[in-house]
């Protein structure tokens, strides 16, 4: 339960009461969190609003590090062959066609309804990977920011801390003829900075509930003069630069084919690989290839629920974490939306390979659950470029409860309770969410849920042609 006087007032600092706190890899009791006036955590505070948080463990929220949100339209709906082909390129054209359909009203519906669930799911900040520019006919908006202003507002409605990535999507590939399906992604090379300066300057330079990278979508969506004068751009005004690497081999092949090399060894061989530098999914890589992106103090962000779904590939984490790669993850397709589920699955997927246990284990110093627990927290905050993720003074308010009455975590004590969290807790054990010092979620209830969820499903029939009275397509 939770209790306090003047909760709700974020003009005044907080002092956060939890069971168990968690610091370090570990969990201690008779700890207390502040949150300041202004919503960044402080080592005391006098005068404060007390938060009864007795009965639950309070950690650091969850950072998901890559998202599309408008993606959750099509969980369950591409789940055949008949539907949607056997592989990630024909999964990609039922994509397309639910991109096709969204009016800006529908966006702001759609993201409204998958930043909720990421807020039950302990999501405190949102990686926006956002590339829908333009109407449904491939026309640029008046305003070309239309749609990103569409999804930031969702945000805010939610709650969510997002950093908006705005993609750069100029080309179908290399050598390929423009594909209709991603009309609503592409933009005159020329327009992109102009575009993204004036998105920014839209919100507050020092605003802590919006923040902005680029993200050029890929290899093959941006031929290599705009990555590098995107990139430039990117690191002149000090923004994280987010890109998908390698998800497929087909990627690799239409690389070699254009540069004479993988994606990975011409940003290397670019200059363009840095501590700013976020590979999103880097599964198809050499070892050459992993050292580059080790040498450069990159991430890699990983999205293991979705790359499953996909069919994408394993990530060699091991290697890559042997490295120092630091990694982050992200919900990306959105077919499940649950940073745990996605944290043990970087190891998950290294047992079935190799048919032994706990392969990441002090693979870097760190036992298992702690390294896995920073790539759902710190390291998708440092990929973000945003403070949060430890809980240490000066960053943001930002943090999730566990209910440690649930039945998945019964049967724990403050040494394991951390690896019973990773590996085992269910997403409902997620009680309470802070963002900057701000309760959006209390005891499992979000208070837009009911009105976020009932018009999800409205637009959900109407998008898809469902008929309300006999649930079949029209
Ligand atoms: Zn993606």
């Amino acid at each position: 339960m939770c209790r306090s006087s003047r909760e709700g007032n974020v003009t005044m600092g907080k002092s956060f009461r939890p069971s168990l706190l968690y610091r370090d890899g570990r969990f201690i009791a008779g700890e207390r969190i502040f949150v300041d006036d202004v919503g960044r955590i402080a080592a005391s505070q006098e005068n404060v609003a007390q938060i009864d948080l007795s009965g639950k463990a309070l950690l650091p929220g969850f950072v998901n590090a890559h998202s599309h949100s408008f993606q959750r339209l099509i969980r369950g709906r591409a789940e055949s062959r008949a539907v949607s082909g056997r592989d990630f390129w024909s999964w990609r054209n039922t994509m397309y066609q639910a991109a096709a359909r969204l009016s800006p009203g529908d966006l702001y519906d759609l993201a409204r309804m998958c930043f909720l669930e990421m807020v039950r799911a302990g999501i405190t900040t949102v990686g926006e990977f956002h590339y829908l520019h333009n109407a449904p006919d491939g026309t640029p908006y008046d305003d070309p920011n239309l749609l990103a202003h569409q999804v930031i507002a969702a945000a805010q409605s939610v709650g969510l801390r997002i950093v908006l990535l705005r993609s750069a999507y100029f080309r179908s590939g290399y050598q390929l003829a423009p594909d209709p399906g991603q009309q609503r992604f592409f933009e005159r090379e020329d327009a992109f900075l102009a575009n993204m300066t004036r998105l920014r300057s839209s919100y507050a330079a020092d605003s802590v509930d919006v923040r902005f990278g680029v993200a050029p979508h890929s290899i093959r969506a941006v031929p290599l003069q705009q990555l590098r004068e995107i990139a430039s751009w990117a690191r002149n005004n000090s923004l994280p630069l987010h890109m998908h690497i390698a998800e497929q081999i087909a990627e690799n092949t239409a690389c070699r084919e254009e540069y004479g090399c993988t994606p990975v060894e011409l940003l290397a061989r670019e200059n363009l690989l840095g501590e700013d530098f976020v590979a999103v999914h880097a599964i198809h890589l050499n070892t050459q290839e992993m050292a580059a992106l080790a040498d450069a103090g990159a991430f890699v962000c990983s999205c293991p629920t979705t790359e499953r779904n996909l069919g994408d590939g394993m990530v060699p984490v091991d290697a890559l974490m042997k490295l120092g790669v630091r990694h982050a993850l992200g919900s990306d397709s959105q077919a499940q939306i649950d940073p745990l589920e996605d944290a043990r699955e970087l190891d998950y997927h290294l047992r079935l390979a190799q048919q032994v246990r706990a392969v990441l284990d002090q693979i870097d110093g760190r036992p298992i659950a702690s390294r896995l627990f920073d790539c759902a927290t710190i390291h998708g905050a440092q990929a973000l470029g945003i403070d949060s993720g430890s809980l240490a003074p000066g960053e943001y308010g930002d943090m999730v409860t566990i209910d440690l009455a649930d039945i998945s975590v019964a049967g724990h004590d403050p040494e394991t309770l951390l690896p019973l969290l990773v590996f085992g807790a269910n997403r409902a054990a997620i009680r309470d969410v802070v963002v900057n010092g701000k309760l959006i979620l209390r005891d499992g209830r979000h208070a837009l849920e009911e009105e976020i969820v009932a018009k999800y499903q409205q637009l959900y029939r109407r998008v898809w042609g469902i008929d309300s009275v006999s649930g079949s397509a029209r």
